[in-house]
C-alpha cells in the first residue's frame, strides 16, 4: 500500500484546497516557523480518525476549521482526503485505489467517507488497522512529542507497541469478542429471567397436564373395562333371552292344554252334580228338622203335663193296676226284638230305633199307671187329655221323622252312587289343577326372569349412555370387543353367558370405582390448558434452546478471546524481542555504545488496585544504559538523550513492523550534526519499508527526501504549498 496524496480544504491554516502528492519514498516539508507545516502533519491524524482534539492542538472540532482572516472569510467545514494505492490490497478493500475522507462541520458533526460512501469511524479504524495503521498514532510523531513513548505509562507504551506491532486488529477482535461476550451474558441473564418468570406457570401447567394424562390413562382403562363389561352384558342378555324364550314355550303350551282339560272336567263334574237332588235332600232335611222340632216341643209339653200329673198323684192316692203277664211278655219281646240288631244300624237308623223303643216304653208305662183324676187344683182329666194328645202328636211326629229319614237315606244312597262316578273326574281335575298350578309357578318364575332381564337391559342402556358420556363415541363399538380368557383366546357367547353373574357385578363395581376416581381427578375439559401448556412449553424450549445457543456462543467467544489473548501475548512477546534487538542496535548507533531494551511488566489496573483477584495488566518498561554514565532513571536524561532514545525506539518499532507511512514532525530538532547524519541514515533505511513524510529544518534530513514541499504563509494567514528544490529548501531551512 502506498500513500498517493492528501488534499486539505478549510483545515486549519489551509483555507483553500491544498494537495500534496507522495510519489517518493521520502517527502520533506519545509517552511518557516508558523507557516502551517504541523497543521499538515495533524491533517493526517485528523483524516485517520483521531478523536483527541488535544493531540491536534484544538479543543473542539471547530478548531480544525479555517477560522478566517481579514482577507479570507472563515470556512464552514474542514475536510481532509487521503488517497491510497491499494493494488497490494493492504487495505482490506477490493479496490486498487482507496480514498478516505473526513469532514468536520462547525456544529462539530463529523462525517467519514470511504471511496465516496459514508461510513462509521469504526469502519475506518478497522480498515486502517488491517494495514497496520493503528489508532495510537505511533506512526505520526508530532512536533515535540518524539519522546512521548518514553514519557507514557507502561500501559500506554504497551498500547503504542501493540499498535506498532500490528496487533491492533487482534485487539479489536478481542475487544469485539469481549463486547459480544458481555452482550451474550446479558442475553443469558435476560433469557434466564424470562425462563424464571415462565417456570411457575409452566410448573402449574405441567401439573395440570400430568393430571389430565393420568385421567386419560384412567379413562383408557375405564374404556377397556367398559367395553368388556358392555360386550359381556349384551351377550349375556341376548343368550339369556333366547334361552328364556325356549324355556317359556313348553310350560305355556302345557298350561294352555291343561286349561282346556280343566274346563272340560269342570263341565263334566257340573253335569254329575246336577243329577244329585240336592234340593230335594235339603227340603227333606228341612222337613225332618221341622218335624223333629214339633216332636220335641210335644215331648217337652208332655214332660210338663206329666210333671203336673205327678204332682197331682203325690197329693192323691193312685191305684196301681196290675198288668197281665202276657202283655208284659209281649212288651219284653218287642223291646228285645227292637234292640237285637241295633248295633248293626248306622247312626240315623239307630236314632229312629231308639225313638221307637222310647215310644214303646212310654206306652207300656202309660198302661201300668192308673188314669189320673182331678187332684187338688189340677184338672187331672184335662191334663190326661192333653197328655194323650201330646203323646199322639209325639208319636205322629216320630213316625213322620222316621219316614223322612228313610227318604233321606234312600236319597243319599242314590247320591253316593253318583259320587263314586264323579270322584275319578275330580281326581283328574285335582291333578290337572295341581299341574296347572305348578306350571303357573314355573311361568311366574320365568316371567320374573323376563322382568329381571328387562331391568338388566334397561340398566345396560343406561350404562351405555354413561360410558358414551365419559369415554366418547368409541363406546359404540363395544359389540366388536373381543372378550378373551386369561390365555388370550376369544370366548364364545355361550361361555360369556355361562359366567357367574357375580363376576359382572364385580366388574360393574370396579367401573363405578373408576368413575369416581375419574370424577375426583377433576381433569374435565383440558383442551385450553393443553393448548396453553403446548405454547408455554414451546416458548420455554425455545428459550432453553436460545440459552444453549448463547452458552455455546459464550463458550466459543471465551475460546476466541483465549486464543486471541494467547496470540496477542505470543506475538507481543515475540515483537518485543525483535524490537529489543533493533532498539539496542539503533541505540548503540545513536550513543556510540550502551544498551537499550524493553521489558514486559505486570501491574494491577489503576481502578482495580484493591481487587487482588483481578488479572494484572501488562505494561512495558524502557531501560537504557548510556556509555560512561550511571543513570538512575529516565528522568535523568538530557533533552537530546531523550530524543535520541525515542528516535531509536520509534525507528526500532518501525523496522520490526514497518507502517505504510511514517510522519515525523521535527523529530530531528534536538539532534546535533553528528546525530543528524546518523538520523539521516536511519530514515534512509526506514524508507525502504515505509513512506516517510518528514517535517524538518534539518539540512541532512532534507537531503534524503525525493520530494520537497515548501510551506509559506502570506499576510492573509493562509498556508500555501509549493514544490521546491533542495537548494531552495535549504535556504528556507536556514
Ligand atoms: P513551526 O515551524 O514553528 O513549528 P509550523 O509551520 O509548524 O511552525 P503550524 O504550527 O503548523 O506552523 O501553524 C501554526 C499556524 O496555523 C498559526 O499561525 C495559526 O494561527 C494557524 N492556525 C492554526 N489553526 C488555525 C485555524 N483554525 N484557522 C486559521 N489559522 C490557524
Amino acid at each position: 500500500m502506498r500513500l498517493q496524496s492528501i488534499e486539505l480544504s478549510g483545515f486549519k491554516s489551509c483555507a483553500k484546497k491544498t494537495r500534496l502528492e507522495f510519489s517518493s519514498a521520502i517527502t520533506s516539508i519545509v517552511g518557516p516557523n508558523g507557516s502551517g507545516k504541523s497543521n499538515l502533519a495533524e491533517s493526517f491524524r485528523f483524516v485517520l480518525g483521531e478523536q483527541s482534539m488535544k493531540s491536534m492542538r484544538g479543543k473542539r472540532g471547530e478548531d480544525m476549521i479555517w477560522n478566517g482572516s481579514p482577507a479570507v472569510p472563515r470556512a464552514g467545514r474542514a475536510s481532509v482526503k487521503l488517497v491510497f494505492d491499494n493494488r497490494d490490497r493492504a487495505l482490506n478493500l477490493d479496490f486498487d485505489e482507496v480514498s478516505l475522507e473526513r469532514v468536520v462541520n462547525r456544529d462539530g458533526n463529523n462525517e467519514y467517507v470511504l471511496n465516496g460512501s459514508p461510513v462509521r469511524l469504526r469502519d475506518i479504524t478497522e480498515v486502517l488497522a488491517h494495514a497496520n495503521i493503528g489508532a495510537s498514532g505511533h506512526h505520526i510523531i508530532s512536533q515535540g512529542e518524539a519522546d512521548r513513548i518514553l514519557s507514557a505509562s507502561p500501559r500506554e507504551r504497551r498500547e503504542m507497541l501493540e499498535d506498532a506491532l500490528g496487533l491492533t486488529a487482534y485487539l479489536y477482535k478481542k475487544v469485539d469478542a469481549e463486547k459480544k461476550l458481555e452482550k451474550t451474558a446479558e442475553n443469558v441473564r435476560e433469557v434466564e429471567s424470562l425462563r424464571r418468570e415462565l417456570a411457575p406457570h409452566l410448573k402449574f401447567l405441567r401439573a395440570q397436564v400430568k393430571k389430565f394424562e393420568e385421567s386419560q390413562k384412567l379413562r383408557d382403562v375405564l374404556a377397556e373395562n367398559y367395553l368388556e363389561y358392555l360386550k359381556r352384558e349384551s351377550v349375556y342378555l341376548r343368550v339369556s333371552k333366547e334361552l328364556l324364550a325356549e324355556e317359556s314355550d313348553e310350560p305355556k303350551q302345557e298350561h294352555s292344554a291343561f286349561a282346556g282339560r280343566i274346563a272340560q272336567l269342570r263341565a263334566e263334574l257340573a253335569v254329575q252334580q246336577n243329577n244329585i237332588t240336592d234340593g230335594e235332600l235339603a227340603r227333606l232335611e228341612d222337613e225332618s228338622r221341622a218335624v223333629a222340632l214339633h216332636r220335641s216341643t210335644a215331648v217337652r209339653d208332655l214332660g210338663r203335663i206329666e210333671g203336673e200329673l205327678a204332682a197331682a198323684e203325690r197329693m192323691h192316692l193312685s191305684v196301681r193296676e196290675s198288668i197281665p203277664a202276657d202283655e208284659a211278655r209281649e212288651f219284653a219281646e218287642r223291646v228285645e226284638k227292637e234292640s237285637e240288631d241295633i248295633v248293626l244300624l248306622d247312626s240315623e237308623q239307630m236314632k229312629h230305633r231308639v225313638i221307637a223303643l222310647t215310644i214303646l216304653a212310654k206306652e207300656f208305662l202309660r198302661r201300668i199307671v192308673h188314669p189320673m183324676h182331678e187332684v187338688g187344683t189340677y184338672d187331672t182329666h184335662e191334663l190326661l187329655e192333653k197328655k194323650l194328645a201330646l203323646e199322639r202328636e209325639a208319636e205322629d211326629s216320630q213316625s213322620e221323622e222316621s219316614r223322612i229319614a228313610d227318604e233321606i237315606a234312600a236319597l243319599r244312597a242314590d247320591a253316593d252312587g253318583e259320587k263314586d262316578a264323579s270322584r275319578e273326574a275330580e281326581r283328574e281335575l285335582y291333578m290337572a289343577m295341581s299341574r296347572r298350578s305348578e306350571l303357573e309357578t314355573a311361568m311366574a318364575r320365568l316371567h320374573a326372569r323376563e322382568e329381571m332381564l328387562a331391568r338388566e337391559e334397561s340398566q345396560l342402556k343406561s350404562e351405555i349412555g354413561d360410558a358414551a358420556f365419559l369415554i366418547g363415541r368409541e363406546v359404540a363399538g363395544y359389540a366388536e370387543f373381543d372378550v378373551c380368557d386369561e390365555g388370550g383366546s376369544a370366548l364364545s357367547d355361550a361361555d360369556i353367558a355361562d359366567e357367574p353373574r357375580v363376576r359382572q357385578e364385580d366388574r360393574l363395581k370396579k367401573i363405578e370405582r373408576m368413575k369416581i376416581r375419574l370424577e375426583e381427578s377433576g381433569a374435565g375439559n383440558q383442551s385450553e390448558v393443553l393448548k396453553e401448556h403446548a405454547e408455554t412449553s414451546e416458548r420455554d424450549e425455545f428459550l432453553a434452546h436460545e440459552l444453549a445457543d448463547l452458552a455455546a456462543s459464550e463458550a466459543s467467544l471465551r475460546m476466541l478471546i483465549a486464543e486471541l489473548t494467547k496470540t496477542l501475548e505470543t506475538r507481543f512477546a515475540d515483537g518485543i524481542k525483535k524490537i529489543n534487538v533493533e532498539f539496542d542496535s539503533f541505540f548503540k548507533l545513536m550513543f556510540g555504545g550502551g544498551s537499550a531494551g524493553l521489558s514486559i511488566v505486570r501491574e494491577l489496573p489503576f481502578r482495580k488496585r484493591t481487587d487482588v483477584d483481578e488479572a494484572v495488566e501488562e505494561g512495558v518498561d524502557v531501560s537504557i544504559s548510556i556509555p560512561h554514565k550511571q543513570l538512575k532513571g529516565m528522568h535523568m536524561l538530557s533533552g537530546g538523550e531523550r530524543a535520541l532514545t525515542s528516535i531509536a525506539l520509534i525507528f526500532a518499532m518501525s523496522q520490526v513492523n514497518p507502517p505504510p507511512f511514517l510522519i515525523l514532525d521535527e523529530t530531528d530538532a534536538a539532534l546535533d550534526e553528528a546525530n543528524s547524519r546518523r538520523y539521516g541514515d536511519m530514515i534512509g533505511n526506514l524508507a525502504r519499508s515505509s513512506q516517510l513524510i518528514v517535517i524538518t529544518h534539518n539540512r541532512e534530513t532534507m537531503s534524503r527526501a525525493g520530494i520537497l514541499y515548501g510551506v509559506t504563509m502570506g499576510r492573509d494567514g493562509v498556508s500555501k504549498l509549493l514544490s521546491v528544490r533542495f537548494e531552495d529548501a535549504v535556504a528556507v531551512a536556514k
